[in-house]
């Protein structure tokens, strides 16, 4: 039996558009290849994400941020810009103005699991664990998808939300702009003697970036950025010359600092589908745009495309028409296009800017620093992205 929508991924991206659908009759059927603890139970993974204004309105909307333990939600008052070893800083303080935050941070398995328990009682779902999806085939009306295990469905519309190494996307046909940036960043929780003001710290080193989230006044998040040579080095420091390697690049500010989490690595690739649909078939999630970090707008822009795609399916529905049309199917890619392509080239463009070593690029980030600080309109820009709340669209 042809099912009414297949999704590939049981991540964040996945169950964000799952949830999204919770009003729809449309059966959706969710094909994982992880077993099922490891989506209704994710153990922390090292990934503390930074949220925007707008996917805090949107999670409010899918009745998912009411969810969320207050406790594990924590506001990032302040953030401070510093490059190399320059006293010189960009700052941005939500207190000098009227909202309560500049973002948001809330682990990754937190989000996860709260998306797991709201989508898990909704009636129109159901999700196939430990089903690998290894091929998708066009068929007449729809896609075959095909898993490891020799099983096989039929769907009227799929949607791959199968991370930014999606197989399926290029099974699709559909090619991308993939930036292998040969680096690593290295994620740990760690606590501090000193208050971190609920300050976020984005220190461009030279050679490598630090990037510290504030936990709560006495925990952060630590992200060291470096090129996956450093990196592996780094990962093979022990704990107390890490600790000190963190310490000395944040001059003490945080005073002495312990581990309260292991340290995690992941290496960035960042990827730009150059479309995010074919004829019953469309990209969400980090499948469509996987971004570098050190903008924190991955899952911002993921949760983004979910809650986007979802509308322009339930619009159809409510005017009794297709869901699978290219009508549909083009309303979304349009949009989601338009907030992508100007955050995924540019968030590259600062990655090059301030990881070049060359006295050029290290003479424009810091003039970049003092004219942002100096010209209000670029601060206030840069403040507007992270704290608008336009529905349905967080860029
Ligand atoms: C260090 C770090 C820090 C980050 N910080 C931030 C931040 O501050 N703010 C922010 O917005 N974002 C941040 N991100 C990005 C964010 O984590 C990602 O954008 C988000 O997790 C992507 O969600 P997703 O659902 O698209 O993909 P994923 O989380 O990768 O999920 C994909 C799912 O698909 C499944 N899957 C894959 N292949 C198959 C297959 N063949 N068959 C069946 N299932 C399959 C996988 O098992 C997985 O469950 C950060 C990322 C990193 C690495």
């Amino acid at each position: 039996m042809q099912k009414d929508i297949i999704v590939i991924g049981a991540g964040p991206a996945a169950l964000s558009f799952v949830r999204s659908m919770r009003n729809s009759h449309l059966q959706i059927t969710v094909l994982e290849q992880a077993p099922e603890n490891a989506i209704a139970e994710p153990e922390y993974d090292g990934r503390d994400i930074a949220l925007t204004h707008a996917s805090r309105e949107l999670l409010r909307d899918l009745d998912v941020w009411q969810q969320f333990d207050p406790q594990e939600i924590y506001p990032i008052s302040k953030a401070c810009v510093v490059d190399g070893d320059s006293p010189y800083s960009l700052d941005f303080d939500s207190q000098q103005k009227s909202y309560d935050a500049l973002g948001f941070i809330i682990s990754n398995h937190i989000i996860r699991q709260t998306l797991y328990e709201a989508t898990k009682t909704q009636t129109n779902l159901s999700i196939a664990y430990n089903s690998n999806v290894s091929e998708i085939a066009k068929i007449d009306e729809g896609y075959k998808v095909s898993l490891a295990d020799g099983q096989s469905f039929e769907t009227k519309l799929l949607v791959a939300a199968d991370s930014r190494f999606s197989k399926t996307r290029s099974q699709a046909g559909i090619s991308a702009d993939i930036n292998d940036f040969a680096r690593t960043a290295i994620v740990a929780r760690m606590q501090h003697q000193a208050s971190n003001q609920h300050t976020a710290f984005e220190c461009f080193q030279y050679g490598h970036t630090l990037a510290v989230l504030p936990l709560g006044e006495k925990q952060s998040s630590v992200v060291v950025t470096a090129n996956t040579d450093k990196a592996n080095q780094l990962l093979k420091l022990g704990d107390e010359a890490f600790i000190e390697f963190v310490q000395h690049n944040l001059k003490h500010r945080l005073g002495d600092m312990t581990f309260s989490s292991k340290r995690f690595n992941y290496p960035l690739v960042g990827v730009h589908a150059r479309q995010f649909i074919k004829p019953h078939f469309a990209l969400i999630g980090d499948a469509a745009v996987g971004m570098h970090p050190v903008t924190a707008h991955g899952f911002n822009l993921g949760l983004s495309s979910a809650y986007l795609f979802a509308r322009q399916i339930i619009n159809a529905l409510d005017n009794d028409q297709d869901y699978t049309t290219e009508k549909v199917l083009k309303g979304y890619q349009n949009r989601h296009m338009m907030e992508t392509r100007i955050m995924y080239y540019g968030t590259n463009g600062v990655v090059k800017l301030f990881t070049d070593e060359h006295l050029p690029a290290k003479l424009a980030r810091k003039a970049v620093l003092r004219l942002s600080n100096l010209l209000p309109p670029i601060k206030w820009a840069i403040e507007k992205k992270l704290t608008d709340v336009k529905h349905g669209s967080p860029f």
